[in-house]
């Protein structure tokens, strides 16, 4: 192992929202299409599982850690190829890149302020908010197979759903995307009230993964959450918010064990009540 490139024992705790996890065996940042290339490579040649992380804001990892490498995605770069046209290193913060295109009159992307991921994570769960999705304004994707072989991948040849890309099943990493946005002169103004009304729905000044499960095809997991009697109930130090009720919160040190079984619990409830399955829209990372 290369002393220089990896880094040994890294605590998860602070790689991620949830502030829950054990320690990475290996860890690397990397800042640049080459260094991803690089760490790729390695992990192939050393048959080392490995993990891209983004900002960890929809990450649930284990409190015995992570048996592999853990490669921080740092690949930062913001281009202005046009007055509408962005491409973006997937390491960019997509709350910046909603907050600043929104600034210029630019339509698309307003609904990222206030979703606390990378560009890379969003584009891979196909993440949104009121009513929009990150893929409805991508053109393309650049993307680095496991051998280090770089794609542009067209929107057309993604599939895109409800929190889901094809990228959930293809090793390798998003290095960059491609977004083209619409002139809209109140573009801020939408964005500001979708802020306001965020910052009193969801609990942002506490440690959590943003929302737990997937809404169902009828209705919204917090409601049904609510309804079930299961506001404000909880295991160890995981808690369902006060606030919203599709939100698991750490109130305190709160371990994965605590927040499985607080998932498991919920899960059991919504059925018994409802007769609906709920499914974890959080990514839960084991040893
Ligand atoms: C307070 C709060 C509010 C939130 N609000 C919303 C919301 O409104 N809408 C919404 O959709 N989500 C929301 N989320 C969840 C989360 O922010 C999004 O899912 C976000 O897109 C995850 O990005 P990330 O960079 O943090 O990804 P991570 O959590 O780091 O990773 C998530 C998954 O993506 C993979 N991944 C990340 N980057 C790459 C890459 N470059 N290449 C390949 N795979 C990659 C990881 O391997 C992992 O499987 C919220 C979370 C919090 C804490």
């Amino acid at each position: 192992m290369e002393k220089l490139l990896f880094q040994e024992n890294r605590s998860l705790k602070d790689l991620c929202t949830f502030g829950i996890g054990g320690m990475a065996r290996y860890y690397m940042e990397v800042r640049s299409v080459q260094e991803m290339q690089h760490a790729l490579q390695t992990c192939l040649e050393k048959r080392l599982p490995y993990f891209i992380l983004g900002k960890g804001s929809n990450c649930l990892f284990d409190d015995h850690g992570i048996n592999g490498v853990v490669i921080l995605n740092k690949i930062d770069f913001l281009k202005k190829i046009s007055d509408q046209i962005f491409h973006v290193g997937a390491g960019y913060s997509f709350s910046l890149l909603g907050t600043q295109t929104a600034r210029q009159g630019l339509s698309g992307l307003e609904f990222a302020a206030g979703i606390p991921g990378t560009v890379g994570g969003a584009v891979y769960m196909n993440a949104g908010a009121n009513g929009h999705e990150t893929c409805e304004s991508l053109i393309s994707v650049d993307f680095l197979d496991e051998e280090g072989g770089l794609h542009l991948l067209k929107k057309d040849e993604i599939e895109f759903s409800y929190r889901t890309s094809s990228f959930q099943g293809m090793p390798g990493a998003i290095v960059g995307a491609t977004f083209a946005l619409t002139p809209f002169q109140e573009a801020r103004a939408k964005q500001l009230e979708i802020i306001s009304y965020r910052k009193k729905t969801q609990p942002y000044n506490q440690m959590s993964a943003g929302c737990v499960f997937r809404n169902p095809v009828c209705g919204h997991a917090g409601a049904l959450i609510e309804q079930s009697g299961l506001k404000g109930i909880s295991v160890g130090d995981a808690k369902v918010s006060e606030l919203h009720a599709n939100f698991i919160v750490n109130s305190n040190s709160a371990s994965s064990e605590d927040v499985l079984a607080l998932i498991a619990l919920i899960k059991q409830q919504v059925y018994q009540k409802t007769g609906i399955k709920l499914e974890s829209e959080v990514r839960y990372i084991s040893f």
